[in-house]
């Protein structure tokens, strides 16, 4: 399916520059809207809120989209209390959903982006943040192609902080999402690249959150651990079973949290640069190090290039038979470097 164009949408007026608005909470009406579960209480997003609602609404789930709501309250307090959030951030998150997360976002937070591609849910989640001034929805794709973030989502983002930035506030931009997997290694590589973020807390697939926190040697670690670890300190906050989630995901989940690392990642001379030679190095990984450096560097046949790799492996102290996942983000850092300045 061809997604449409990003449309954003704030979800209230204009407001008035120095205050945050507290949106109040009341029951909302309507088919589309959330049943509260108790009066002027803002509906809790449990498997029961869930299927009533999405029969109300005639909505059927595209498992596609990743569409696994947390409906754990315990965790979804989890994830909003290891965001740590500020009342002078801007959030952006990755799936509104029906927007039980963005409320508690949208109390926490001086301003939330949220991008969701599934037009019947960006409908809901705009009924129930109705009240919620300090929200932009942005409907549609957060990725305008699978290396780009939507032009659309980078640009409220942009509008939130020059919001802040007006009003003489301190600068953190954040990224806290219950993140559908489908595109969560993109959005955070992307991040990393385009917009980065102060800190990320984020819910992802187990196996991915553990290839974000790997450490060199290690069996999960891959192209994202080291593009990640360059830039950020990070750690599983808690492991999530299925159960947490609606309908239940085939495989464990888990809440990460990154903290970028600005003097680390201030240390990678050209990004995009870095990146791509990671991830080309990692197509290999299996290989030693030496003869994907030599190939990269244009082969056997080209005159200098093995005696540029054995320099640079002299310089290093690198054994002839170490292999890319043995080498650590910051030795990765220099070795790209190097490389590309011998
Ligand atoms: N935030 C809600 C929650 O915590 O229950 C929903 C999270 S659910 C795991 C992921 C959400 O992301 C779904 O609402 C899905 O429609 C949306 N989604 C999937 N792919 C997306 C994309 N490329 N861009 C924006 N939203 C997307």
């Amino acid at each position: 399916m061809t997604p449409r164009p990003p449309k954003p949408s704030r979800s209230g007026g204009p407001r008035r520059p120095g205050k945050r608005p507290r949106p109040e909470r009341r029951p909302t009406t309507g088919t589309a809207s959330p049943p509260a579960d108790s009066p002027g209480r803002a509906a809790r997003q449990t498997t029961a809120y869930l299927r009533k609602l999405f029969a109300e609404v005639g909505f059927t789930i595209d498992a596609r989209k990743g569409q696994n709501f947390l409906v754990d309250l315990n965790l979804l307090d989890l994830l909003e209390r290891s965001a740590a959030i500020q009342p002078d951030d801007v959030v952006l998150e990755v799936g509104s959903g029906t927007a039980a997360l963005t409320e508690r976002l949208s109390r926490a937070a001086f301003r939330v982006v949220t991008a969701e591609i599934d037009p019947r849910l960006a409908t809901l989640a705009r009924d129930r943040l109705i009240d919620a001034e300090n929200v932009t929805i942005v409907e549609g794709d957060v990725l305008a192609r699978k290396h780009q973030l939507a032009p659309a989502v980078l640009d409220a983002i942009t509008a939130a902080e020059a919001d802040r930035q007006t009003a003489g506030r301190i600068e953190r931009f954040l990224l806290v999402a219950n993140l559908p997997y489908c595109v969560a290694t993109p959005v955070i590589s992307n991040l990393l690249m385009a917009h980065p973020f102060a800190s990320a807390t984020v819910t992802v697939q187990r196996e991915m959150g553990e290839r974000m926190i790997a450490t060199a040697g290690s069996h999960s670690y891959n192209a994202l651990s080291v593009w990640v670890g360059a830039q950020c300190r990070g750690e599983i906050v808690r492991i999530l079973p299925p159960s947490a989630f609606w309908p239940r995901p085939k495989v464990d989940s888990a809440i990460v949290h990154l903290e970028l690392d600005e003097v680390r990642r201030s240390c990678i001379e050209n990004l995009p640069r870095f990146h791509d030679f990671v991830r080309d190095i990692f197509c290999h990984r299996r290989k030693v190090l030496r003869g994907v450096l030599i190939r990269m560097a244009g082969g056997k046949q080209l005159p200098g290039a093995v005696e540029k790799i054995d320099r640079l492996f002299a310089d290093f102290s690198f054994e002839r038979s170490i292999r890319a996942e043995a080498i650590d983000p910051d030795t990765f850092v220099r070795l790209e470097q190097a490389y590309n300045s011998g």
